[in-house]
């Protein structure tokens, strides 16, 4: 049979659908949030169940055709749609159980963050996702997956009790504690690099439905000052509490400094530990208030809307120093977009309290990264932001220890060594646990770790 032969009659053998190029919905489904990525894959298999996921494994491991997984679409380097060959499309796979007995959630590739705690707050339960609820929680949770919750609960991947994962030749297999532990090892922060994950299994906390978060924003010329105060805040923050700084613009056009807060707990004490900043001088915006937990986890939608070019680049940082941090609004100075952000993130707590080597994610004694987010419209103005994000990523570089989250890696450029910096000292058991289940790298289409045979 050739290839032609065997994908016409895939649809018989799925119990989702087959897309190619000129049906109904094909172009939309080619589409994910970074607008910079325009690929036209030659399929796109929108998988209804795990069966589904082993076929179009095999048919790529057979029939040699390059083979992209998207669940959310928010891979901000554009690694979830493929040019040419397959794209397997998780999106539609949305179950989710939550035994709110033994706290743990059973949850499917395709949910956006929003979906899940949807249903996990129905039982006041939540476990660590990321700031914007738009994202998967499958490369989220792959990669790491840094969220309001994990100063008290460690990362997304932290949280993971088991996954059901398709791997190369086709098997779908369980990895926990108790099975397959190397590969249980590898997929709490290796990405995609391992198979396609058809459930995740959670661990949930109880979280009390009212949480206090919004945004302190202040003029641009108090910078200086606002980031001296953030720093006082992380410094003695207890862990139910969390905060980013960034230097962005207003809607209407006005540079400023932000701080993005979150605290669960007493809403009274939260007030309390934000008032030093509150006290910097009455901020041109205040949103810290108290609202529902999953309306906090959708604070930053608005600012991220799909569609958008973005290039992004990151770097933990050593501190934030007095030098890091002038640094960084002097380079934000030159920000050609106001659709751009240079935000810092704050970790530590519960993240590092897990050894370096106990799970893929190595950045276990990182506190803050830099993340220089740029966004913009036109295409003619591609040179001009990525020029500005390389500046001050360049700059920042020469503070930091040279790791990056490998989540935060971007497009295009940033090849083979960062993602080796991503992985630090668990690179080289990434590559050998690659090699037993993935030895001809099929799945190469991510932040890619080359089989070392
Ligand atoms: C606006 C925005 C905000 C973000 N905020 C945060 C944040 O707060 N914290 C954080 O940690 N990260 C954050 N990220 C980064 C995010 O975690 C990664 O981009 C993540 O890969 C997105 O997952 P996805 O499922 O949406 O993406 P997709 O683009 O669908 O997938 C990304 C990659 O993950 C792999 N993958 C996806 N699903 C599977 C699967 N089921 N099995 C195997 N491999 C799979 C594939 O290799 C794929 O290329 C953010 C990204 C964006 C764009």
């Amino acid at each position: 049979m050739t290839i032609e032969e065997r994908v016409q009659r895939l649809p018989l053998n799925l119990r989702g659908r087959l897309l190619r190029p000129g049906d109904d919905g094909f172009d939309t489904a080619r589409h994910v949030w970074n607008g910079m990525i325009d690929r036209s894959p030659d399929m796109i298999v929108r998988a209804a169940d795990a069966s589904d996921v082993v076929e179009t494994v095999n048919l790529a491991r057979e029939e040699n055709v390059a083979l992209a997984v998207r669940a959310g679409g928010h891979s901000a380097a554009g690694n979830s749609v493929s040019a040419g060959g397959v794209t397997l499309d998780l999106s539609r796979m949305k179950r989710v159980h939550v035994d709110p007995t033994k706290r743990t959630a059973r949850a499917e590739p395709g949910l956006t963050l929003a979906e899940f705690d949807a249903e996990t707050q129905r039982f006041g339960l939540a476990t660590t996702g990321g700031v914007v609820s738009t994202t998967g929680i499958a490369g989220l949770t792959l990669g790491g997956g840094v969220g309001w919750l994990a100063r008290t609960y460690g990362l997304s991947c932290d949280n993971l009790i088991s996954v059901d994962i398709v791997t190369a030749d086709g098997r779908l297999r369980t990895a926990s504690a108790d099975e397959n532990q190397d590969l249980f090892w590898a997929v709490r922060g290796g990405g995609g690099n391992f198979g396609v994950v058809t459930w995740f299994e959670y661990e949930l906390h109880p979280i009390n439905p009212t949480v206090l978060a919004g945004l302190l924003v202040w003029p641009r010329s108090m910078a200086h000052d606002v980031l001296r105060a953030y720093r006082d805040f992380t410094e003695s923050a207890p862990e139910n509490a969390s905060a980013y700084a960034g230097l962005a613009t207003s809607p209407d056009g006005v540079p400023i400094v932000v701080v993005i807060g979150f605290h669960h707990g007493s809403v009274e004490q939260g007030e309390a530990l934000f008032a030093p900043l509150r006290r910097l001088g009455p901020p041109v915006a205040d949103t810290l208030s108290a609202l529902p937990y999953t309306a906090a986890q959708q604070m930053l939608d608005g600012l991220n809307p799909p569609g958008n070019r973005v290039y992004w680049k990151s770097s933990i940082l050593r501190g934030i120093d007095d030098e890091v941090l002038d640094t960084i609004v002097e380079q934000a100075e030159a920000m050609p977009s106001p659709l751009t952000a240079a935000l810092i993130e704050f970790y530590g707590g519960a993240i590092n309290r897990v050894g370096v080597q106990d799970t893929a994610y190595p950045l276990r004694n990182a506190t803050y990264a830099l993340n220089a987010i740029s966004a913009w419209t036109a295409p003619e103005s591609d040179a001009e932001n990525i020029s500005w994000t390389r500046r001050i990523w360049e700059t920042v570089e020469r503070l930091s220890p040279g790791s990056v989250y490998v989540n935060f890696l971007g497009v295009g450029d940033e090849g083979d060594d960062r993602v080796k910096a991503a992985y630090g000292p668990n690179h080289a058991r990434l590559a050998s646990i690659k090699a037993a289940y993935d030895p001809t790298n099929l799945f190469h289409l991510n932040h890619n770790i080359k089989p070392t045979h």
